[in-house]
Formats: C-alpha cells, structure tokens, sequence
C-alpha cells in the first residue's frame, strides 16, 4: 500500500478527515492536516489502537457461534455379496465467528475448520474489515438460518417417520385396523407441520433461544454424525469380516462334494458340518434380493420386518432406524452364525437362516459303511469300499498329514484310521485271507510221541562253538562215511545211545535272534559254549539274554578244559552273576567241562542235553502232515530252489505239497544231513528238500497241505501281501527318514549290499550290520540276497555308491573287473564279527572329527610398536608354555576375551620363528586385528581334530 494523505484515506473509509485525525491523534500518531500524508506505519498504529479500544473491551463478552454447514455425498461401494451398495455420507464444515457488540470496526476472522484467528487479520484496513465483517455477519446469518430451518426440517422429517413407523408397527400388528391407523399417521404429519409453523415464530420471536437451540441441534448432529461415521465404520469391518472369511473359506479345501454324498454326511455334532451344509445356498443368493423373494411361508416377525424396512425408506443412513432391521451382528439378527455367507442385508440374512434352517432339518442320512480292511490297501480300492472318490481319501490323509498317490498301498493301521475318521466303520479283514482256512488243514488227531530235542550253540566268539559242533559232527554223524563228502546242511542230528538231538549248525546268538525275530522259535535247548580260561565276555552274556527272553533251558559247556589256565569255577561264579546258577550251587543249569579239541566230556554234554529234554517232555504227533520252520535256503544251480526245512511235528513225505512263507511246491527229492535220499522224515529230522518254486526265507514256516491249488493260491496271497506290505513300509520309512534328516542335520549314510552263502547268514549278518546305525551314522542295507557277488551287485553299488560284503562268497570275474573300474569296495568275510567290527571302524571313520582347543601357553603385551609397512605389532614376553606361528589366539583385556583370531607373524629380535618358549620376548602380529593395548593378555591354543569312535 502507497502512502496517502489523510484525506485520500478519510475517503477512503468513508468518515470525515476530522474524525479520522481525532482517532489518529488518540493513536498517538501526530496528524494535524487532512493534507498530511500517512504512512504504513501510521495506519498500522491506528489500526492497533483501534483493535485495542473496541477488541478488549469486547472481548470479554466475546460470544461464539460455531455453525455447521453440512454437504451430502454418495458412496458407491461393493459389499459383502458383491452388490454395489450406496452409503451416503455427510460432511460438515465448521466455522467459528467471533462477534463484537459494536458494530463499525469489527474484526471478522472467518476459519473454516479452524477456530483460531488468521494471522493476517490486523493488516487489513478499518473500511475492508468493516466491510468484510458486515458481509461476514450476514453470512453467517444466512447459515444460521439454514441450520435452523435444516434442525428443523430434520426434526419433522424424524418426528414423521417416527411416527410412521410406530403407525406402521401398529399397522402390521393389528392388520385389520390398518386403514384407521394410517389416518392417524396423517393427522400426525398435520401436527407436525403444525408445530413446525409454531417452531419458526418462536424462532423470529427469540433470536438468542433459536441460537441456543441450534447449538443444541448441532451438537446433537455432532454426536448423529459421529454415530454413523462408527456404525459405517462398523458395516465396512464386518464386510471386510465377510470378504476375509469367503476368501478363508474359498482357500479351505472345499467340503461341498463330502456333504453332497448323503453316504459322507457326518453326523451333526461332528465339526465343519455347518460349513458344507451351508455352503450350498451361497450359490444363489439372488433368489433373496429384495423384491423378487419367492412368497415363502416366512416367519411373521420376518414379514414385518420386510415391510418396515420398504416403507422406511431413509432407513440406511439412520441408525435409530437401522435397528429395526435385523443384521448381522445384531443380537437379534442371526446371521452371525454363518456370517460368511450372506449380504450385508438383513432381509437377505432372515431368508438365509430360514432356508439354512430347512437345509439342516433335511433328514441327513448317515450311510455308515462296514469296511474290511485288509493288510494293505490301495487308496483307490479303499475309496471304492467306501463309496467315495479317490481324491476325497488323498485330502482326507493329507489332514491326517500323509501325501499318498491314488494306487499307493496304506497299512492297515493307517486305512483303519481314515475309515473311521470319514464316519464309516473299519474292521480288519480276514474274509479275503485264504491263510484263514489253513488251520483246517492241519489233524490235531494224531498221537504225540517223544521227539528229539533240537539244540543250538551260543557262546562268545573264539570260545569254540564251532569247534564243538564240529567234534560232535565228526564224531557222530560222519562217522563210517569213509571219505564222504561233508556237505553244509544247516542243521544235523545226532544219535546217541540215549536218543537223539537235532542241531541247528547256525552257530551264534545272532541267528538264533534272527530266527526268533521271524518268528520262528526253533530251539528247544541251548548250549552255551564258555571258555574256561577266559570266562564270561559280552556276548555270553547277550546269549544268557537271549535264551532267557525265549525261555530256553541252557546247558553250560565249560570249554578249553584242557588248557592250562582252564578255572572252571570262575565261569561258574561269573555266570551265577548272570542268573545261570549250576545244578551243585543249587541252581538248574547243567555245567559240563568239555574239549572241544579232545573232546573230552563231549559225551555228558550231549547226556545232559538229553535229560534236559527228558524234563521238558519233548513231544509232537507224527502220523500227521508235516510242520516244521525253514532253517536256511538257497538256489542251487543244478537241482533249482533248496531249502533246509526242520520238521516240528507230523511226518514229511516225497510228493507232499509244501507250503513255505510265499512259496509252495511238491516234494521232489528229500536228503537227509549225510546227503541220503531219504522217503520220509518225523519230527525234529533236519531235511533238504527240492521242489520248491521259489526259495524261502531262512525262519519261514512250512507245511503240508492237501490241495496244491490252495497252496498256490496262499503263497500268492502272502506274496502280494509281502510286497504290498513292504511297500507300505518303505514309502512310511521314507517320509520318516526324510524328517530325520531333517532334523539331525547331518546325517551320515553308509549304504552296503550283502551277499552270503546261505540265507540264515545273510540274515545273521544284515541284522547286525543294521545294528550298528547310531544317532549320526546309519547303515542303510541296499540289497541282501544269497549267492556269489554278480555284476549286477556291483552295478547296484555303483549306483548307490555302497560297500559290497562277501560272506563266504566271491565276486565273479565280471564283477571284479567292474569293481576295479569304478572303485566299488568289496569285503570279504567268513566271520560275522570281523564284518561287523570292519564296518564299525569304516563308520567311525565317517563320523565328523571332533575339533578340540589345546591352549599351549600364554603371553603379555610389554609394548605396541606401530610399523607404517606391517602395522601394528605387540611386543611380547611369553609367560606361560609357548606359542607357535600356526596357533590361534584370544585376546584378553582385564580377563575379558575381545577377540579370537589367528597369528599372522612371530619374530624373535628381526628374524620369523616358529615357536617362542616362555620367559623369552617376541614380536607378534595379529591376523585382522589392530586394537591392542599394553597389559593385554594373549593366550594362545591349538585346534585340533580328534577322530570319533562310534
Ligand atoms: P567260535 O568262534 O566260538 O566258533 O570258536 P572256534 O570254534 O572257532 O574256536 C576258536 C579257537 O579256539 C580255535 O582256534 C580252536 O582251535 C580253539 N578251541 C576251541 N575249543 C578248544 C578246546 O576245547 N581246547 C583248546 N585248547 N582250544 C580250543
């Protein structure tokens, strides 16, 4: 603004230039001339002084009016269901104006939203602000009116509807009296119009009462407004609610098509029933949109409703009104209860619950299915006995936490499980078991005489098993067999002028336990072979174990008796310590002195190996068909499957059809342990028989049955059974050695094929191969069978990178070449303990070294120099042991380690050393570090790697 005369801004304001230069003068600006030109300055003066001669004597009775100006806007929004909905939102604006008593200068400082005053206020001139306050107060004038005549007309709009919807009420209530009612409600617009009429005088009548007033309106808008803003901000959380448990739901595996199958429905009480039941009216919700609702026989209260919310019609945007209509969430509502599935409409959730209603009172019917569930089971042939879809039992064991395929075979357990948990009923099956008819077979008619008892041999290794059976064979069985070949037959027998005894030349705890862990409990008697100069070692010990888990009497042999160092009386003592008390310490266990070398006390041994029997009343019938256990088996090149069965009871024949674990066949040949074909044998006869189909397995059962067919027909049964069974296994093993790994981290596989001579050490062998597995190193078996190591063998260990063991085998020419070639390691033993001790050093081997800290010495830091080309070095004196250029270090200040690290230089004077022992000084440089300070301690150690036994 330029500078003006008084006059120029007299004129300008509109006064005189006298009035103005009074006021100037009152300002203390010194004005005596109209001609007199005015600052900015000057104007700013009056200005204050203006503003401080009406502004503070105002301004206690300052009064505020804030008014509210309201706009309405629509919100187009997606709701649960995926209608659009309209939401119709009021913004208020505010505005505060601060009234003066006086009109002429009055200072009018318009904020919207904001209710301080502008900051550029007292720079405006007396004429403008006059002005801008007149025009200000007609404003808000203008507005107060309109917030008078809107509180108004809201009152009367909410006085009507209320009063329609009581009328309305009133109407559906008492339907006949409609028509009256209604009259009614017209009569009360009239009122309404009325007091309204009344409502505006008393406005022009009490200015100050309708100002009062407004301010009531407004803040009870205020508190309308902020209710709606929550009830809005409520509708959109529960439709994100909704939108959040569709999308849940649509992410769940569906249940629909189980609840579709009236065979599947679970009973009510089961869980996750309300979903799938309910999942069907989700889709038509159209058939519920307002307006084109079939006429169904709807609860009344639901009518009423409908027709409230039609005649409402501002229902939406009033919450007061809102509550009439049920929703969800409402107490009254009840659409919570499956609140993912409807709109957001009430109506929509009333028609909902009815038709859920109807959809759960439908008679549900439970088809509970008897399922037989045989040993193993496809999950295709399981989801067929149940009636169901294959994809239904996958997802059905993916919950039960198994990812099978459809043709993988489940163990019984695990069908029965899911049987069950799909509402059905599992029973183990036997109907499709044809073993079920094998007891038929087998005439308990048949008298039972004494038979002789079959003994093993166990003992500590070198204590001289094999020596024993041995001198008993030599002595016993091959005696008059001048220059006869002695074959390996796995069991023999023996005569005696006492009677007979069977021994099963399988010598070793080892396969007794494998034979016992088939199942199989041969054995009537063991011998337990201890030398007597060296007494109870641990593997007597596992075979006292073993013999008393099977609960067989043990005759002690008390061997090496001819040694020199030979103390009878320690082995007894010792084993008293096992439970094994001799018959002279009052206990049962016959102790004889033997040599196996002289065989001296042979002959007592295998006297009170028989009275032994005696005592047991060893008896089985023989004029019967055979029973009896595979002791060991082979395929024999020319005369085709072998097999060493032992009978148990009844009499075996040539031309009897045998059944044998998976395999049957008709006797063709028989030989007894001399290698003599014999007709037929009685029980506890060791025999070797040909014409099987296949080769058992060492322990397998055998017997006679009459019918070849059903023979037949069981060996395929359990061989399918076997397979699936042994499929089922793995593909469990599997899942479980994958978490194993998981969860031990590192873990060391050693994987190795075994090939033996005869089944019952290949047995003996895998087992206790397989034993030797500890927490970080496990001996996985690839493959075991009987025979000379081929080169398929060793094509299978190329591929599974696994150690081949020969026990009493060879490889052939082919295989030895290409395990040459491709660096496969082959073992051979004749020992079960020397493959087992190898192995456990080969794993000890694999075994992670254990890395351990020596610490060798120590030092203090006497002085840093600080070299510009090396950097910082410590001048040391060793205080304690040494330290060398390859140790690593901590370093120490006031006995707190700050750092570890590595040396990266030794100097003793100007030369590098390699060990400085103490109280000598030396110059060391730190590898990476440079923060050392004198007084520091370094204390020096060495890492080393320990190699780990298992
Ligand atoms: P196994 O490992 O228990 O089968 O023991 P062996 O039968 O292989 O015998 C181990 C060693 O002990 C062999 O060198 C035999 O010669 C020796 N031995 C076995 N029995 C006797 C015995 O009664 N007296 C003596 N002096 N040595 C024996």
């Amino acid at each position: 603004m330029s500078s003006t005369t008084v006059a120029e801004f007299a004129a300008e304001l509109k006064k005189s230039p006298d009035t103005l230069l009074e006021q100037l003068k009152s300002a203390g600006v010194a004005k005596s001339a109209a001609s007199d030109s005015l600052s900015e300055t000057d104007k700013q003066k009056l200005l204050g002084y203006l503003k401080a001669a009406h502004g503070t004597a105002a301004a206690p009775e300052r009064k505020k009016i804030t008014l509210t100006k309201k706009s309405t806007s629509e919100i187009k929004q997606a709701d649960a269901s995926g209608k659009a909905r309209t939401i119709q939102v009021e913004v208020r604006k505010k505005r505060t104006f601060v009234k003066r008593e006086e009109g002429g200068d009055t200072a009018v400082i318009e904020a919207p939203e904001q209710e301080a005053p502008q900051p550029s206020a007292p720079r405006v001139d007396e004429a403008e602000l006059a002005r801008r306050e007149e025009e200000a107060r007609r404003q808000a004038e203008l507005i107060r009116r309109q917030e008078e005549d809107l509180a108004e007309k809201r009152r009367l709009r909410e006085e009507t509807e209320r009063r329609e919807r009581e009328a309305e009420e009133r109407a559906v209530a008492h339907a006949a009296s409609e028509d009256a009612k209604r009259e009614k409600v017209q009569s009360d617009q009239a009122t309404a119009t009325k007091e309204a009429g009344e409502a505006q005088a008393a406005r022009a009548a009490a200015h100050a009462e309708a100002r009062a007033k407004a301010d009531a309106a407004s803040k009870a808008r205020a508190e309308e407004e902020a209710a709606r803003m929550t009830d809005l901000a409520d509708r959109r959380k529960k439709a994100e609610a909704e939108a959040a448990a569709i999308r849940s739901m649509m992410s769940t595996p569906k249940k629909v098509l189980v609840a579709k199958k009236p065979e599947e429905a679970k009973p009510a009480a089961k869980p996750g029933d309300a979903k799938p039941a309910a999942k069907g009216t989700l889709h038509k919700p159209t058939v519920t949109r307002p307006g084109t609702q079939a006429p169904a026989p709807a609860a009344p209260g639901a009518n009423k409703e409908v027709k409230s919310a039609k005649l409402s019609s501002s229902w939406a945007s009033d919450p007061s009104k809102k509550k009439a209509i049920p929703t969800r969430g409402d107490a009254t509502g009840g659409v919570g209860r499956n609140s993912w599935r409807g709109g957001p409409r009430g109506r929509r959730g009333d028609r909902g619950d009815h038709r859920d209603d109807q959809a759960q009172a439908a008679p549900v019917e439970q088809r509970v299915i008897e399922v037989h569930v045989p040993e193993t089971i496809t999950v295709a042939e399981l989801a067929h006995k149940m009636s169901v879809k294959a994809s239904e039992v996958i997802k059905q064991l993916m919950k039960l936490g198994q990812m099978v395929t459809i043709n993988q075979p489940l163990d019984q357990d695990t069908a029965m499980i899911l049987v069950e948990e799909m509402g059905h009923k599992a029973l183990p099956a036997a109907l499709d078991d044809p073993e079920a008819f094998t007891q038929e077979d087998v005439s308990t008619e048949a008298e039972a005489k004494p038979r002789a008892p079959v003994v093993t041999v166990m003992g500590h290794v070198d204590h001289g098993k094999t020596s024993l059976l041995d001198y008993i064979r030599r002595t016993k069985v091959a005696a008059g067999e001048a220059g006869g070949i002695t074959q390996h037959i796995g069991a023999y027998h023996v005569d005696t002028p006492r009677g007979s005894i069977t021994f099963l030349d399988t010598p070793g705890h080892e396969a007794f336990t494998a034979m016992r862990a088939r199942g199989a409990q041969a054995t009537d008697i063991v011998i337990l072979v201890v030398a007597a100069d060296d007494g109870v070692m641990p593997q007597t010990k596992e075979a006292v174990k073993h013999a008393k888990a099977a609960g067989v009497p043990i005759v002690v042999a008390v061997n090496k008796i001819d040694k020199p160092g030979a103390n009878p009386d320690r082995v007894k003592q010792e084993l008293v310590g096992e439970e094994v008390v001799p018959e002279d310490y009052g206990g049962d266990s016959p102790f004889v002195n033997v040599s196996a070398l002289t065989g001296q006390g042979v002959e007592e041994l295998l006297e009170q190996v028989l009275l032994q029997a005696e005592v047991l009343e060893l008896k089985a019938p023989v004029d019967t068909m055979a029973k009896g256990l595979v002791v060991e088996a082979q395929l024999d090149k020319g005369r085709g499957p072998v097999a060493t069965v032992l009978v148990q009871s009844g009499t075996l024949k040539i031309g009897d059809v045998v059944l044998a674990g998976q395999t049957y066949g008709r006797v063709r040949a028989m030989l007894d342990e001399d290698g003599k074909a014999i007709k037929d044998a009685g029980p506890s006869m060791p025999v070797e028989i040909q014409g099987l189909t296949e080769v058992p397995q060492a322990g397998d059962e055998f017997m006679v049955l009459t019918d070849e067919r059903r023979a037949r027909e069981i060996a395929t049964y359990r061989a399918g059974k076997f397979r699936n069974t042994k499929l089922a296994k793995q593909q469990a093993a599997k899942l479980e050695n994958m978490f194993t790994d998981m969860t031990a981290g590192e873990v060391k596989v050693v994987p190795i094929i075994v090939k033996s001579d005869v089944q019952g050490s290949q047995e003996a062998l895998s087992q206790s191969l397989l034993k030797l597995s500890t927490e970080e190193v496990k001996v996985q078996l690839v493959y075991a069978a009987v025979g000379a190591i081929s080169e398929s063998d060793i094509n299978l260990a190329i591929a599974s990178k696994a150690i081949v063991i020969g026990f009493n085998v060879r490889a052939d020419a082919g295989a030895r070449k290409l395990a040459e070639n491709n660096g496969i390691d082959i073992r051979y033993y004749n020992i079960i303990y020397d493959a087992v001790d190898e192995l456990k050093a080969a794993m000890s081997g694999m075994l992670a070294p254990e890395k351990r800290e020596e610490v060798i010495g120590s030092a203090e830091i006497r002085t840093v120099f600080v070299a510009s080309k090396i950097g910082t070095v410590a001048g040391c004196m060793v205080t304690s042991g040494m330290v060398t250029r390859s140790s690593h270090f901590r370093l120490l200040r006031d006995n707190v380690v700050i750092y570890t690290g590595e040396i990266e230089s030794l100097k003793r004077l100007k030369d590098d050393v390699r060990e400085v022992k103490e109280g000598f000084e030396c110059g060391i440089k730190l590898k990476g570090y440079n923060d050392i300070k004198e007084g520091d301690q370094l204390e020096f150690f060495e890492v080393k790697e320990v190699a780990r036994t298992l």
